[in-house]
């Protein structure tokens, strides 16, 4: 099954009196287990491509399949659940909570369920035991590092054992040394059989990846998966 399909994907923005083609007829397909880097010059579309996959944003044309569903005809509370399900986002600005604990901030995405509290703890030290930060959980972002932080963002992100992982440039605001630690970790993740999509503007971070696409105009320039 495919995890992501999209035909002729179309989002445009009105810009002065001129209207901007962010996303120009994008078909793409992403399947299970894929680890795909996004790269492409500034204003190519990558983010707007990465906010409609992660269903935060809308197309304004063509089709939008994620494991099997189009996307266009769900609700707004089934557009919420997929969002918190399915999908876990990543940003290059790592929007935690200042107050809040490294696991209460892994714990957000479960405050409105109705999770075990206890299992979801389990799970939440879990993970930051697997991302390294076992005697980092009750610090608050201002007491960690970047690496530290956004290694806490990816455990939030991952908190529901989301099938799909996107990431906006994740490793945009760390130096060389993090931005590999948090390779081998995605690189680890997709082992275990994450699906990830990552966008990234540096060729080193992308080489993580198994699969390349870059992006030029809002349209798909080259992808290494297609020959
Ligand atoms: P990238 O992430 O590759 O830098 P974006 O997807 O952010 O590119 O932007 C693609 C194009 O769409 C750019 O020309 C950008 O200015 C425009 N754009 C993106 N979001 C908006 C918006 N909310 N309003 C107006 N224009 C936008
Ligand atoms: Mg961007």
């Amino acid at each position: 099954m495919a995890m992501i399909e999209t035909t002729s994907l179309c989002r445009k923005f009105h810009v002065g009196d001129t209207w901007v083609h962010a996303l120009d007829h994008v078909d793409l397909r992403i399947a299970e287990g894929d680890f795909v880097a996004v790269m492409g010059p500034s204003g190519s579309g990558k983010s707007t491509l990465m906010n409609i996959l992660g269903c935060l944003d809308t197309p304004d044309g063509g089709h939008y399949q994620l494991l099997d569903l189009e996307v266009a005809t769900l609700s707004d509370d089934e557009l919420s659940r997929i969002r918190n399900q399915k999908i876990g986002f990543v940003f290059q600005s790592f929007h935690l909570l200042p107050r809040m604990t490294a696991r209460e901030n892994v714990l957000l995405p479960l405050r409105y369920s109705n999770a075990d509290l206890a299992v979801a703890r389990d799970r939440a030290d879990d993970l930051l035991d697997r991302l390294g930060l076992a005697d980092r959980l009750d610090h608050r972002p201002n007491q960690l590092s970047g690496g530290q932080r956004q290694r806490v963002a990816i455990a939030r992100s991952l908190i529901n054992a989301p099938p799909l992982l996107l990431a906006d440039e994740p490793t945009g605001n760390l130096d060389s040394r993090t931005s590999v630690e948090i390779m081998e970790l995605f690189s680890e993740l997709n082992r275990q059989g994450q699906t990830i999509l990552m966008v990234t503007h540096e060729e080193e971070i992308a080489a993580h990846a198994n699969r390349l696409i870059r992006m030029r105009d809002g349209k798909i320039e080259h992808d290494s998966s297609v020959h």
